[in-house]
């Protein structure tokens, strides 16, 4: 399995939240995308980790990804120890991707920001040529940070206003979360809710570039810019 892109986030309905639209316009451009996601929401106060990892999959169709897969890391505890840097480096030789979408460093939930950690450590150690001597080393390319949870100022934002109605409906597809129930209704907002919610934090980002909606991300590495003359995003 060689991927293009992967996203690496800490629950399942992480990535239909934070980089879903830009995951959809990769596959819609042709590359073969995935999603790793370390915990399947074990925690959770609503459904069981088999439905999450069960509509997890649906999602992940609806996302028109390549392939998604579940590390079973114990979830709200994540850790990033040496056996858990060691399980995802395997799994990141096996999947081979160019460009690693990862959570930002910051984040108010410490799965999310140790998701991160672990996962840049992981990348780093899977292209280590004596990590074992079954697996071929490989090393992504780029590790690009999805910063919707943060209150930073992204290094770019992609245009998804041609994908955020099907990641609407990604995030749909966890119907134990995000369905019509009594139990934990004061804790999970309805449909109509999570639509204004995520349409308003899109439409601010889009705003950023001049699109309708957009995801943000951060780099640490500087763009470089080739063509001063072609750059987008007017300043007037
Ligand atoms: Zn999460």
């Amino acid at each position: 399995m060689t991927l293009d892109l992967l996203a690496i986030a800490a629950h399942p309905d992480d990535v239909e939240q934070t980089c879903g639209g830009t995951l959809i316009k990769m596959a819609e451009a042709g590359y073969r995308t995935g999603v790793l996601d370390l915990t399947a929401g074990d925690m959770g106060t609503r459904g069981t980790p088999e439905q999450r990892v069960a509509e997890s999959e649906i999602a992940a169709r609806e996302m028109l990804a390549a392939w998604r897969g579940n590390m079973h890391f114990p979830d709200a505890r994540l850790q990033n120890d040496l056996s858990a840097r060691m399980t995802l480096a395997m799994k990141i030789r096996e999947l081979k991707p160019r460009v690693v979408i990862l959570p930002y460093w910051e984040a108010r939930h410490p799965d999310h920001y140790r998701a991160g950690e672990l996962a840049y450590e992981a990348c780093f150690l899977a292209g280590l040529a004596k990590l074992d001597e079954y697996s071929e080393p490989h090393r992504p390319y780029k590790v690009i940070y999805s910063s919707l949870y943060a209150n930073v100022t992204p290094s770019f934002v992609v245009d998804i206003s041609g994908q955020f109605e099907r990641r609407m409906a990604a995030l749909l597809s966890y119907r134990s979360q995000y369905g019509e129930s009594r139990e934990g209704a004061e804790l999970f907002p309805q449909e109509q809710e999570i639509r204004e919610r995520l349409g308003a934090v899109a439409r601010y980002y889009g705003n950023l570039v001049g699109a309708k909606y957009g995801e943000p991300f951060v780099v640490k590495e500087t763009l470089r810019v080739d063509d001063v003359v072609s750059m987008g995003v007017r300043s007037f």
